[in-house]
């Protein structure tokens, strides 16, 4: 699934908690923009994937260039050893980047509860989305190899199909009416 379908899910999944939540505007977009980066972050396993690439500022600023070419070396090794669609689309994954994620929001002061718990929605949308596909993901690595698919056969999503633009296109339009209604 292309990575601006993934972002789009991700974000109305935060746009969507957020009113369930009855979160205050700004706690909202502030839930939407981490589930942004979150929904990046699953394909850390495969270099040239949206976490990967430089953003305009680290293309434009020498330094801001060289900070995020150190911050991702984590990520490159990560890429190096790790399995496309393997641990980093498991619900392992997803317990373990919540834990952390309630952990470290607790022990800090009271907005960072929703960064840390958007960039978890962005990451569980994601294996989900990920899940709906024909390739499906490892849902129960390390303990298991065996790939899920969570919709039967012909509702599966392929990369690029007419179902992705429309699974997009609903989710945009969905996360317009979580903002304008
Ligand atoms: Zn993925």
């Amino acid at each position: 699934m292309r990575n601006a379908t993934h972002e789009l899910v991700g974000v109305t999944c935060a746009l969507g908690a957020g009113r369930v939540l009855g979160l205050e505007a700004v706690e909202t977009a502030a839930l939407g923009a981490t589930a942004l980066l979150g929904s990046w972050l699953p394909d850390a396993d495969r270099r040239g994937t949206r976490v990967h690439r430089r953003s305009r500022l680290e293309r434009r600023s020498l330094l801001a260039g060289a900070l995020g070419r150190v911050a991702r070396l984590p990520l490159v090794a990560f890429s190096v050893v790790a399995r496309h669609r393997g641990i980093t689309h498991s619900l392992f994954a997803c317990a373990l980047l919540g834990t952390g994620a309630v952990a470290l929001g607790m022990a800090l002061p009271a907005p960072a509860i929703l960064l840390t718990g958007g960039l978890v929605v962005g990451y569980c949308a994601h294996v989900l989305a990920d899940g709906c596909t024909p390739h499906g993901v490892q849902l129960w690595a390390p303990f298991s190899r065996r790939r899920v698919r969570l919709v039967p056969r012909r509702a599966r999503i392929r990369t690029g199909s007419l179902s992705e633009g429309l699974l997009a296109a609903a989710s945009g339009a969905l996360a317009l009416m979580l903002v304008v209604v």
